[in-house]
Formats: structure tokens, C-alpha cells, sequence
């Protein structure tokens, strides 16, 4: 009863209840209604934009006994049955699985035979991009002389590496990413029915930071409710994400190309009396001033920020001069941060540094290099535009992508890091500071969850040996991560982004912290389920650990 009600608050059962999708659901619904029923469906589209659930949502309309304008009814027993999912003629595999792939081999076999209970046998094959290209023939066999009894929806992500072959087989339908406002207002319904109260902001930055998944939506609040309780604001949702240290670089970077020094100031102390990581602030107003940079002489081709903040950086190199921010990229990453990272001083610094007016030009000599790639020249009162070869406000010609004549560090950091400090040699060292930065790499990794954003609830990440240990504090993270690590795909990836980052293979291990068994493990076991069945006045009469999964 309990996990009934739940699914249907939180998984369509209806080809209208699919978010954002109308187009491909008002086609399928027709079909259905006037029975022109396809043997072979290609789904194709963004992860998490409601693939999966209007195929099943199609097995139950094809199968309903009693349809109500091409929708499922959700109420016979072919619609209940592949709710619950024990129809044995719903069958569905998964491409990325090897399993999926004896399960295809095994198809043609098995696909003669007439369904058990329901008019037709449904086949799903989720990834269907992954299968390898035997299991693409036994499949293409199969789709070539399908019995009337079959219908195959084959799900993917990837369309361009489905075989031709394939397609030509099946009807296609393209889903978007599901729009920002229809994802907000889903979010809002959700939290609604799970007596969540959160702010509109809150919900925003949820919604904007799924990029068009609405299960990744979806899950963000899930974790979110987790981590914080029903009660969530913007702050709470940023800090999740690892927004906060973003938004703060975004605006001292504002500043700087607006030279409003005040604010500038303010930014920097604000952050600095959070207690964040000033370094970190350092990177990333640098990067942010690049990419402005890069926009500005319209280079930038992938800058691989949000939507929401590209738009901000565009607004932003709308009103800036190359020049001045060159000698603002210039001040901000040589800003020596090294020996005290918790004084603002050096930032503030290069905040007024980089918003003096011009000095008249002195022929000064060149600046001295020196042989280990460090700047020389920090000292703001210096600074006047010692370049000589570049001493005007108008020299744009430059294409910025390339390395500064000079021999001076460049000012464009390698992405994600300043160029001008080497990395410890100590593995331990050098995972405190690369940390945020794998955190960030691993932001879109994942199958159903974003690992950055799962990996950001470890705390007192640490090296043994070999790996590197994340303890995590609330089981369903933990749980979470453990499942997308499960994943040979997802593993790999995170495998390269550790290489990349640690300049050496760790393999990242995920525990339990043991310090936190009070309240906050009791709020983590309760899962949806418990909290809908709460919701509805169900007690707990017992609660059992169950540590081995
Ligand atoms: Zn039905």
C-alpha cells in the first residue's frame, strides 16, 4: 500500500504525467488510442529525461485491458503487475550490464514464444548504445522478423552509436531536456507531497543544476532532504553542490572588471570570514576572469560552466576591456597565496592592483625571469604596466590563447588550477589539494547519481596507501556511491579523473563513518517509503540494521 502510494507520487504512471516530453507522449498516447501499435520503438535522449518510464508506461498501455485514451488505466491487472514489476512479459535488459548482453543472445531463442499472461511482451533494453556487436546481430535478427507478440523499446542516450541497421528498424522518438520551469514546478510538487518546505531558490539551483535531468532533480533532493531535513534554503543547496565558492568567484570577478574596488573588497572578506579556502577563491575568480577573457576576444568555445553562469560570464565580458583584464588575470594569478592562505591580503592586492588607472608608461627593463616558472614581480606598487610591449588600452589583436610573449606565467591557468604552483610530491598533500578539484571532474559521472555532488557529503576524505577513503555519514549517500561504482563504466571514468588529478592510480573506496550513528544515521534510514508511510500515520514498531547490502 505504502510503496504503491509512493510510486505514484514520484514515477509517472501516465504518458501526460511524463515532465517536458509532451510531444513524444501525445504521439505514443495516439498510437496506443487508435491501436497502430509499432514493433520496435528507439527512445533516444539526455539521462534521466523520462526514457525508462514512458517505455514501461507503454508496456502497461499496450497491454491494459481496459485503456483510457491510450493511457494505462493503473488499475488492471497487467498495469499493477508491471507496477510492482513482477510481469514475467515486461522483460528488461540492460545494454551496459554483461548480463544484457547473454540476455539478448538468449532473445532469439526465447522470442518465438507467446506471452505468458499479457497480449504482448514487452522487451526494454535501456543503453542500448553499450551492447557489444554480437548482440547488436542477435538483436537486428530479432527486429528484422518480429513476432506479432513482440514489442521492443530500445532506450539510449547515445543515438549516434546505435548501427543504422538498427534505427531503420524502429520508430524514433528524440526527448529534450526537460525545461527549467516545468522541472521547477515538478520539484515543487514533490516536495509538496513530502512535506518539504523549500525555497524558491532553493529549488532553482536544484533544477538549473540538473541541466535538464529530472531524475538527477529528483535525487539532488532527495540527498538534500537528507542532508539538511525538510527545511531547505538556497545556502544549504550551494554548499551540497559546492556552488558557494562559484558564486562568491563569480562576483569578485564582476567587480574586478567593473573596478568597483568597495565591493570588490567586501566580496573578499566575506569569504574570508566564512572560513573557505581563499586559495580556492584565488583559482577560481582567475578562471572565471579567463573565461570573461576568452569571451571577450571570441574564442570560447566550450567553457564548461552552467548555462546560468556562461550567460553571467557573457554579461559580464560585455562590458570589459581586454587589456584590463589581462592585467587583472595577471594580478589575480600571481596573487602569492602559498605561504598564507588565510589572509585576504594578497587578493585584496591584486583587486586594487588590477583596478588602478594606467600609470604613465616607464620604460622599466624587463622583468627578470626566473628559472622555475614564478613570477617575479608581486609587488602591486610595481605593477603599473611594466610590459612594455603591451602599453596600451587598446591592443586586442592578440589572440589571448596564446602565451603571453613575455615568458611570464601565463594567465591562462591550465583548466581548474594555477599554473604557478607545483603540486606536493606527497600523495597525501596532494590529495588535500586535488580534492575539490576531482570533486568538480566528477560532477556529471554517474549512471542515476552525480558522484561529485554524492562524494561532497564524505567527510575526512584520506589515502591509504593505495586508496583513497571516503567516509561517508549518511548510509543512503554511501549506498549511493557504492551502486554507481558498481558501474564498469562509471568506474572507469572516475578511475581517469583520480589518474589525472593524482598523477598515479589510487582506487577511491567509499565506508560508513562510524561517528555519526545518533540521529542523523536514524534520518538516513528513513527512507522515502518510511517518510511517505509517516506521512500517511504509520508508526516505526521496529527498526532492524541491516549492514551487508
Ligand atoms: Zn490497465
Amino acid at each position: 500500500m505504502t510503496s504503491k502510494v509512493l510510486y505514484r507520487k514520484w514515477r509517472p504512471q501516465r504518458l501526460t504525467d511524463v515532465v517536458g516530453q509532451e510531444s513524444v507522449t501525445q504521439t505514443l498516447q495516439r498510437a496506443v488510442a487508435t491501436n497502430r501499435i509499432s514493433h520496435a520503438y528507439l527512445l533516444c535522449g539526455p539521462r534521466g529525461t523520462g526514457k525508462t518510464s514512458t517505455a514501461r508506461i507503454l508496456a502497461k498501455a499496450v497491454n491494459c485491458t481496459s485503456p483510457v485514451d491510450g493511457e494505462p488505466d493503473n488499475t488492471c491487472d497487467a498495469c499493477v503487475s508491471i507496477s510492482e514489476g513482477r510481469a514475467l512479459d515486461l522483460i528488461e535488459i540492460d545494454g551496459a550490464s554483461n548480463r544484457g548482453i547473454d540476455d539478448i543472445r538468449s532473445l532469439s531463442d526465447k522470442i518465438n514464444f507467446a506471452p505468458n499472461e499479457f497480449r504482448y511482451k514487452v522487451y526494454i533494453v535501456d543503453e542500448v548504445h553499450m551492447l557489444t556487436e554480437q548482440a547488436f546481430n542477435a538483436l537486428l535478427k530479432t527486429l528484422e522478423e518480429p513476432p506479432d507478440h513482440a514489442i521492443f523499446i530500445l532506450a539510449t542516450t547515445e543515438a549516434h552509436k546505435v548501427p543504422l541497421t538498427i534505427i531503420s528498424r524502429c520508430q524514433r522518438h528524440d526527448f529534450r531536456r526537460v525545461p527549467l520551469s516545468a522541472m521547477s514546478q515538478k520539484l515543487a510538487e514533490l516536495c509538496e507531497a513530502e512535506s518539504v518546505q523549500a525555497t524558491e531558490e532553493a529549488l532553482e539551483i536544484l533544477a538549473r543544476s540538473a541541466t535538464g535531468s529530472l531524475r538527477d532533480a529528483e535525487n539532488l533532493l532527495e540527498q538534500a532532504v537528507v542532508s539538511y531535513g525538510s527545511s531547505l534554503q538556497g545556502d544549504q543547496i550551494r554548499e551540497m553542490l559546492g556552488l558557494g565558492g562559484d558564486a562568491e568567484a563569480l562576483k569578485l570577478a564582476e567587480h574586478v572588471v567593473a573596478k568597483s574596488v568597495g565591493e570588490g573588497l567586501a566580496t573578499i572578506n566575506e569569504v574570508s570570514n566564512s572560513g573557505a579556502d581563499l586559495r580556492q577563491l584565488q583559482r577560481s575568480v582567475t578562471e572565471f576572469l579567463r573565461a570573461v577573457m576568452l569571451v571577450k576576444s571570441g574564442s570560447a568555445s566550450e567553457l564548461g560552466y552552467s548555462d546560468e553562469v556562461t550567460t553571467k560570464i557573457q554579461e559580464v565580458a560585455s562590458g570589459s576591456e581586454l587589456s584590463h583584464l589581462l592585467k587583472a588575470i595577471k594580478a589575480f594569478s600571481s596573487a602569492d597565496m602559498r605561504h598564507d592562505s588565510s589572509s585576504p591580503l594578497p587578493l585584496e592586492l591584486a583587486l586594487v592592483e588590477s583596478s588602478l588607472a594606467p600609470e604613465p608608461v616607464r620604460q622599466a627593463a624587463p622583468a627578470p625571469q626566473t628559472q622555475n616558472n614564478r613570477p617575479v614581480q608581486q609587488q602591486p606598487a610595481r605593477n603599473a604596466a611594466p610590459n612594455s610591449y603591451q602599453n596600451n588600452n587598446s591592443a586586442p589583436s592578440r589572440p589571448p590563447q596564446q602565451r603571453q610573449p613575455d615568458n611570464r606565467p601565463s594567465p591562462r591557468p591550465p583548466p581548474r588550477r594555477d599554473s604557478s604552483e607545483p603540486l606536493p610530491e606527497d600523495p597525501a598533500a596532494r590529495l588535500t589539494v586535488q580534492w575539490p578539484q576531482i570533486l568538480r571532474d566528477l560532477r556529471n559521472t554517474g549512471n542515476r547519481f552525480k558522484l561529485g555532488p554524492v562524494l561532497r557529503s564524505a567527510k575526512g576524505v584520506s589515502l591509504d596507501g593505495s586508496r583513497i577513503v571516503a567516509p561517508f555519514p549518511h548510509e543512503s549517500h554511501y549506498d549511493r556511491f557504492k551502486g554507481e561504482m558498481d558501474n564498469p563504466g562509471v568506474r572507469r571514468e572516475v578511475s581517469a579523473i583520480i589518474n589525472k588529478a593524482m598523477g598515479a592510480d589510487y582506487e577511491i573506496v567509499g565506508e560508513l563513518s562510524t561517528e555519526n550513528s545518533g540521529p542523523t544515521r536514524k534520518q538516513a534510514n528513513q527512507s522515502h517509503l518510511v517518510r511517505a508511510a509517516q506521512l500517511m500515520g504509520a508508526r516505526i514498531v521496529d527498526q532492524r540494521e541491516d549492514e551487508q547490502s
